[in-house]
């Protein structure tokens, strides 16, 4: 009998490890319950155009997507954003954001693109990061405390705040630094500003810290369903994974479309709140607290415009707002088409592509909930930002999509609860991966899912981490759902 382990979910997570277990021959079966792959790192099409409906870069300070995409034969799709840069909105200003900074955390202080944004004396408080004791801030609390402590509130307020809100739509009080910023959580770090100038090299230049796929990230998705495919992996779109349950040493996952399948390694790869759910009595009791607080719900609003005005690329590359802010509703706009040269090849000259997103972790996920008025509030938000007047006659079409769970916040301890409950769950055949338990974005999440799949390829690199070691076996395919007891919730 073959192994088959169970993959649920076909987000970039799910997808990645489905390709390492195909690869070593493990064919795996993977359900996504969305008509196509990809989760938040899918496309969609709006006026004609094949857009990314979620996820349009990746940051190239981590590894793990470079490595992944060139080992897909994908390098030589990979494009640079446009170096116009993107800028920052605050409560009283705009300003093109300062280059070379992590995560908002200026690495050159004093340079006159800081000072522009905080002001000479933001500029001075942010400059004591250079000689302050390496304890200072460390007492704080998640990245917001961190960098308070050092750099001063206005930097938080300025800087952190509105690209951690772009990121992670959460206060940078909330986020665990190992986790979002790991650079800046070792030990042996004393000025922040020093070592983010150190990784970024001697000329960071705009825009430079991330890059993307020709034609969209959600190229990257499906080369990897096809890989899986061609490597003898099985991938089921649009179907729900309704149940598992686990009776004596094996799992039984039943499908919306009646499937049944036994495993012993069943690979959770989706929501915190969905695993939590999946499993039921068999979840450890700290799932919940670690994976599955519920997230800021997150809209995004594309819009394709004609509107000679924007050519001009008023505010770069677009522009993420502070929280102080109070005439535009959403936390960021993207300029897509100024962005990114083979979009604006791709649309021809005069017509233009926005991207806003909706939501904070103090507010109801991007007001009003009817999509047609929040297209209308985008449209406004739009001329507010880039400095226009939009006339409505401009908009020649729009999409909104809502991501009510795809933005896990990575909360102080974070990591080391994850150890624990990766480690309870290992025990009865689990692997969670994604998202909720990596953090944000596609470095995290694809590092973590590849290092995640190798754990079960080698038992004893797991045991090594005091793991009991999961033994991938076989997946059998049961029948129809309803033709064996094994279909009903029976978890031990
Ligand atoms: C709007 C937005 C923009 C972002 N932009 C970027 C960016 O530009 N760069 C970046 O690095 N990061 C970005 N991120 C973050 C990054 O995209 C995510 O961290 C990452 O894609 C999460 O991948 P995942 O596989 O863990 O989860 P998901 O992509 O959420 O995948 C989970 C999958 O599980 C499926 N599923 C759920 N329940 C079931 C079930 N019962 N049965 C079967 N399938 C199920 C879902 O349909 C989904 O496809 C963005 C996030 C959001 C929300």
């Amino acid at each position: 009998m073959p192994d088959r382990p169970v993959v649920v979910g076909g987000g970039i997570a799910g997808l990645v490890v489905a390709w390492e277990l195909a690869r070593a021959g493990r064919r795996p079966i993977l359900f996504e319950a969305e008509p196509e792959v990809g989760g938040v790192v899918r496309g969609h099409t709006v006026g004609g155009l094949r857009l990314d409906a979620g996820a349009e870069s990746f940051a190239v300070t981590r590894p793990a997507v470079g490595a992944l995409v060139d080992e897909l034969g994908l390098a030589d799709e990979v494009v640079r954003p446009e170096p116009t840069g993107a800028w920052v909105r605050w409560a009283g200003g705009t300003a093109p954001l300062p280059v070379g900074g992590l995560l908002g955390v200026p690495g050159r202080p004093w340079a006159a693109d800081v000072r522009r944004v905080v002001g000479v004396t933001g500029a001075v408080r942010a400059c004591a990061d250079l000689v302050l004791p390496r304890r200072v801030g460390r007492q704080g609390s998640g990245l917001g405390g961190l960098v308070r402590g050092r750099m001063g509130g206005r930097v938080v307020q300025r800087l952190v705040e509105p690209v951690a809100g772009g990121v992670y739509a959460a206060d940078p009080d909330a986020l665990e630094v190992a986790t979002v910023t790991p650079a800046l959580a070792r030990p042996d770090v004393r000025s922040l500003a020093l070592t983010i100038r150190k990784s970024a090299g001697s000329r960071p230049r705009p825009g430079s810290a991330v890059a993307s796929l020709r034609g969209g990230m959600h190229r990257l998705s499906e080369t990897l369903a096809t890989a899986v495919r061609a490597a003898g992996g099985e991938i089921t779109v649009g179907t729900v994974v309704r149940s598992v349950t686990h009776a004596v040493g094996t799992w039984t996952v039943t499908t919306d479309s009646g499937r049944v399948l036994r495993t012993d390694t069943l690979v959770l790869a989706v929501p915190g709140a969905v695993a939590r759910d999946l499993l039921g009595p068999a979840a450890p009791a700290d799932l919940s607290t670690t994976v599955a607080t519920p997230p800021t719900p997150v809209r995004l609003v594309t819009l394709v415009l004609d509107d000679p005005q924007l050519d001009r690329a008023p505010r770069g590359t677009g522009v993420l707002v502070a929280r102080s802010v109070t005439d535009v509703a959403a936390k960021a706009i993207t300029h897509a088409t100024v962005k990114w040269d083979w979009l604006a090849r791709a649309v021809g000259p005069g017509r233009h592509v926005v991207r806003l997103s909706y939501g904070r972790d103090d507010d109801s996920g991007g007001r009003p909930a009817d999509d047609d008025a929040l297209i209308e509030v985008a449209r406004l938000d739009t001329g507010t930002l880039l400095g226009l007047d939009l006339d409505a006659r401009s908009l020649r079409a729009s999409a909104v999509v809502g991501w009510p769970a795809a933005l896990p916040v990575p909360r102080p301890g974070h990591q080391a609860a994850v150890r624990d409950l990766r480690a309870q769950l290992r025990s009865i055949g689990v692997l969670l991966v994604g998202g909720p338990a990596a953090g944000t974005g596609l470095g995290a999440v694809v590092a973590d899912a590849r290092a995640q799949a190798r754990t079960l390829l080698d038992p004893a690199a797991a045991a090594g981490r005091h793991d009991r070691p999961t033994n991938v076996t076989d997946a059998r395919d049961e029948g129809p759902a309803g033709r064996t007891p094994a279909a009903g919730r029976m978890n031990t």
